[in-house]
């Protein structure tokens, strides 16, 4: 007892529950807060630490591509990774590296099969990157634009259980996507691999709509954003906290992927953004009049595209109506042996 008082600052309390640190911000000793001289807030240094990447452990290799964070890299740190290096404005507004702070952290709370692993940031300015692990897979976007692949109904119909089970994972944790599109989905054999969930507020803050259209609106974008975001859109919108995310509008958002799967292109196709903003806000749809599909299918559509946000389901019914959907049977002879046929499938 008497060495366990002596010991004192190093709690036996804390080396028992060690689960308990992350929460109890109490625990954490001053020394802890300041990390090359800068001083995180109290709360986070402990849970910071653990997945903060030294800048100089990353190897950054070729870019893969440009998006509004800024660019992401293919990289190497304990295996393969893509690196989004972002790109900041005003690095020295502590408000700013806050909220990039906080955004990055609810990457931190998600463990699901089909959301990209998050394995760590570099949050030292001017060096701020967000590692995840690199998808091998192409995106829905390449699979549905690029490569005009065809989706079967079943397929549609697994990768939209998929992405509803990602998306209802994270809505239950209390993360609102606010980015979801065929562009933000991967497809690795077969599995899909959700990625860029509540990073879009950074987005805004590192200006990175500078190249793009008039209203700031990044193209390719204006389709999934739902009438109440459509209507609160600003001709110089700069942040999105402004904007009415919700769970309801990553709701209207899957919607148009399940039209991308369905149709092969974007609803409201080739039209100027303005005329979009005016029809969406005003509530109507794309008119699905030329889908095949059946009745059920465009149901889906209909219940996610609602106008008011509380007449769309959540994931968890989304589940259980694309659930319910008929599965079609490929036909085999009732003699066929099973794992026969599922070889013949593949
Ligand atoms: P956007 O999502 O609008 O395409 P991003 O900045 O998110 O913009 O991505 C830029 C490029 O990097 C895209 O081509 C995207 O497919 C690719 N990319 C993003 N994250 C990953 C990842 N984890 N693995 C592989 N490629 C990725
Ligand atoms: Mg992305």
């Amino acid at each position: 007892d008497r060495t366990a008082s002596a010991s004192g600052s190093t709690s036996t309390d804390s080396d028992r529950t060690p689960v308990r640190v992350d929460s109890q911000d109490s625990q954490v000793s001053d020394s802890d807060t300041i990390t090359d001289g800068h001083r995180w807030p109290r709360q986070n240094s402990l849970s910071m630490r653990e997945w903060d990447i030294p800048y100089d452990e990353l190897k950054i290799g070729e870019p893969i591509g440009m998006g509004r964070f800024g660019t992401v890299h293919r990289g190497y740190w304990h295996g393969d990774v893509a690196i989004k290096l972002i790109e900041m404005d005003d690095l020295d507004d502590e408000k700013t590296l806050d909220h990039f702070r906080n955004e990055v952290s609810t990457f931190r709370k998600t463990r699901h099969e089909n959301l990209v692993l998050f394995m760590g940031a570099c949050m030292k300015p001017p060096k701020l990157a967000v590692v995840t692990s690199l998808s091998k897979g192409m995106t829905l976007y390449t699979h549905i634009h690029l490569r005009k692949d065809k989706f079967n109904m079943n397929r549609t119909t697994m990768v939209a259980q998929q992405i509803s089970q990602g998306m209802g994972y994270l809505h239950a944790k209390g993360i609102v996507h606010k980015d979801l599109k065929s562009k933000n989905i991967f497809l690795e054999n077969g599995k899909v691999v959700i990625t860029d969930f509540g990073l879009f507020s950074v987005t805004k803050l590192c200006g990175g709509n500078k190249k793009s259209e008039a209203l700031g609106i990044p193209p390719g974008w204006l389709c999934y954003l739902s009438p109440e975001i459509m209507r609160s859109l600003k001709a110089h919108q700069s942040y999105d906290d402004e904007l009415p995310f919700s769970n309801a509008s990553d709701v209207y958002a899957f919607g148009t992927v399940w039209y991308e799967l369905l149709c092969g292109e974007w609803p409201f196709k080739g039209q100027p953004p303005e005329a979009i903003i005016w029809q969406v806000g005003k509530g109507m749809k794309q008119p699905l009049a030329n889908l095949q599909a059946s009745r059920d299918v465009k149901d889906i559509l209909m219940l996610c595209w609602s106008y008011r946000p509380g007449d769309r389901p959540d994931f968890i019914r989304l589940l259980n109506i694309l659930d319910k959907l008929p599965k079609k049977r490929l036909a085999r002879s009732p003699s066929h042996p099973i794992h026969l046929s599922r070889s013949a499938e593949s």
